[in-house]
């Protein structure tokens, strides 16, 4: 019997390329095809053929309050009934803007966008323009959004699908990018060293959660905003995941780092098209109309989009939203600990705070490389085993896996004695 859900995959394949929208959905990283979805609420989803399953997957990071969360449908369908769009300033923008610079303070100023792309793309725009160079630094896995010279050594969908650079990319890009593997201070030293006076920024994911998920060494942080400022170059905090989640004022708030730029995505937007970039006033004053770096949107400061994401950032405020992902997280990484040693599978446990990843592979992971190291066989049949059961992880080793506020203890149970039963059959 065929399922809807491959009915309709079977449909998508013949106007959309893959069948999806973005290359990831499509499950080719576990050799498996999606399930399409009617449905969420709280940490669950539904799919057409009537399963219930435990998401960790959260629309990739946005749906830190779970799915469907009252306030935030309740703000968009207000905002709705008062108009979809103008694209003259709304309230909600300069409302936003003020909840930004007060909850990040690296942040003077702040301009919103459609996506993270954007975000991290006029990041390095505005970096360019400040520095007058052309240079940037990044570091091997770390996912910036589909922008052409950030598609070097990419991770994410990029890694999935074993294509580190993207085709359609000029080699004049990418050869202004300069990628290196994270957590190797030495290479960054001596990129600095032998591009002396070339680099307009280094652009990091303060914690790298787009080939699994791994956490910054002691210092690294604080070695690159030294470097940075010794080099006169920027530095640039991509958010995109990390912001509002790991703490109110994102990974910047944790490690204590100020950097000069932020890019921010996902939970800002309440699951809306939203992203954000912001910093130093000087730095972003140079966009126009002030200055001379060009950047604009359509549907930037979205009235619909600003009304989602300030609800939902000011819920989790509310309920301080960031001490129960703590707890949930703890609850989460003690049983998953346990069944991990109870059956004793050969297996890298990654968490911090709401975010975790499973390596199938030995420790210690700290960078692309050892990320790599994973089985990627043991991992699709892990992630079939799960979803067998219910619970969808992302479908790709190269992915992290978050939990939301609407994670019951429950759920995170049920997950653990599906997560045993799955490694049990490996
Ligand atoms: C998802 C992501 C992006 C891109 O955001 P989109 O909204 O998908 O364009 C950029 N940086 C990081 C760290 C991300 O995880």
């Amino acid at each position: 019997m065929t399922s809807r859900s491959s009915e309709l995959f079977h449909a998508a394949q013949k106007y959309i390329p893959g069948g999806v929208n973005s290359p990831v959905r499509a499950f080719r990283n576990v050799n498996g095809a999606p399930f399409f979805v009617t449905h969420g609420k709280g940490a669950k989803i539904w799919d057409v053929d009537g399963k219930e399953y435990i998401d960790y997957v959260g629309s990739w990071g946005p749906a830190i309050l779970g799915h469907a969360p009252k306030v935030v449908v309740d703000a968009v369908r207000e905002a709705a009934t008062r108009g979809l769009s103008f694209g003259i300033p709304n309230p909600l923008e300069v409302e936003m803007a003020e909840l930004i610079c007060d909850w990040i303070p690296s942040i003077e100023k702040v301009r919103m966008v459609n996506s993270g792309t954007e975000a991290t793309m006029s990041c390095i725009r505005l970096a360019r323009a400040f520095t007058g160079r052309d240079r940037i630094i990044k570091f091997d896995g770390c996912y910036h959004g589909h922008v052409d010279g950030l598609l070097v050594k990419a991770g994410s969908g990029v890694l999935t699908h074993g294509r580190p650079d993207s085709a359609g990319v000029p080699q004049a890009f990418a050869d202004l990018t300069i990628s290196l593997p994270f957590n190797n201070a030495n290479l960054v030293r001596e990129a600095f060293a032998e591009n002396r006076r070339e680099i307009a920024a280094v652009i990091v994911e303060p914690v790298p959660a787009n080939a699994g998920l791994y956490l910054p060494g002691d210092d690294f942080l604080s070695m690159l905003r030294k470097e940075c400022k010794l080099n006169d170059a920027l530095l640039i905090f991509d958010e995109v995941i990390t912001g509002f989640r790991l703490s109110r004022g994102g990974a910047q708030e944790i490690y204590g780092i100020k950097p000069d730029l932020t890019a921010l995505g996902k939970v800002i937007g309440g699951g809306l098209p939203v992203g954000a970039f912001g910093g130093r006033a000087e730095i972003v004053d140079q966009l126009s109309p002030d200055g001379p770096v060009y950047q604009a949107g359509t549907l930037s400061g979205n009235p619909l989009a600003m009304a989602a994401g300030l609800a939902q950032l000011r819920e989790l405020e509310r309920i301080n939203g960031w001490k129960l992902l703590e707890e949930i997280g703890t609850q989460f990484e003690q049983l998953t600990r346990s069944a991990i040693n109870d059956t004793k599978a050969n297996i890298s446990f990654h968490q911090v705070g709401s975010m975790f990843c499973l390596f199938f592979a030995p420790g210690p992971i700290l960078d692309l490389a050892s990320a790599r190291r994973s089985d990627l066989k043991i991992f699709a049949r892990f992630f079939h085993a799960c979803l067998k059961r219910g619970i969808y992880f992302a479908p790709s080793q190269f992915e992290t896996g978050f939990l939301s506020t609407a994670h019951l203890p429950e759920d995170v149970e049920r997950t653990s004695s599906a997560m045993r039963e799955a490694l049990r059959e490996l």
